[in-house]
């Protein structure tokens, strides 16, 4: 499973930190509930953006729960699950930040999410109702997501919010955000 964390660090810090070296393991088990069962998995690499759009790697802790032997990836907060693009950049081109040299440098990228956005929202709709009230029937998907994002402040906040409340984010519904117990 993937956990969403918390890490008030940009990605740059985190790197030059070695921040995931002191990532601890969350107390509760996202998949069985249980406490205190989280044990030290090893590392994944990944890539997310930095402040001036390049690609940056970093590492991600895993821990794995002696009880139900699911893996948990601690993937810090600046990144999206499965995108590149950073969210402080997300958040500052949803913002309309078009300025920036990070919009600019990922600028088509930025622009495929608003497509993959708008092909999801139908079905984002369903799960999460009139979480944000109801639209109006003017108002297209880029529209709902920037008032979305909005009302969360941010496209972390609001993709953690998804993740937790509903299992689900701004493009799809991955696996990963499910509890199972078949794993
Ligand atoms: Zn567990």
């Amino acid at each position: 499973m993937q956990k969403l964390v918390r890490v008030k660090l940009s990605v740059e810090a985190y790197v030059r930190e070695r921040y995931h070296r002191q990532m601890r393991p969350p107390s509760q088990c996202p998949n069985c509930g249980r406490f205190h069962r989280l044990w030290a998995h090893g590392y994944y690499e990944r890539d997310s953006t930095d402040l001036l759009g390049k690609v940056i790697a970093f590492w991600v802790r895993r821990f794995r729960c002696t009880y139900c032997k699911i893996t948990v990836s601690c993937l810090p907060r600046f990144a999206q699950p499965y995108c590149l693009v950073s969210h402080a950049t997300l958040t500052a081109f949803l913002k309309g930040r078009h300025r920036r040299r990070d919009v600019q440098a990922r600028w088509d990228l930025l622009r495929r999410y608003l497509g993959r956005f708008a092909q999801w929202q139908p079905e984002l709709m369903k799960i999460i109702g009139h979480l944000f009230g109801r639209a109006s029937p003017k108002e297209d998907a880029t529209a709902f997501w920037r008032r979305a994002v909005a009302t969360c402040g941010s496209t972390s906040k609001l993709t953690v919010l998804l993740v937790k409340e509903y299992g689900t984010t701004c493009f799809t519904t991955y696996r990963c955000h499910q509890t199972s117990f078949a794993q």
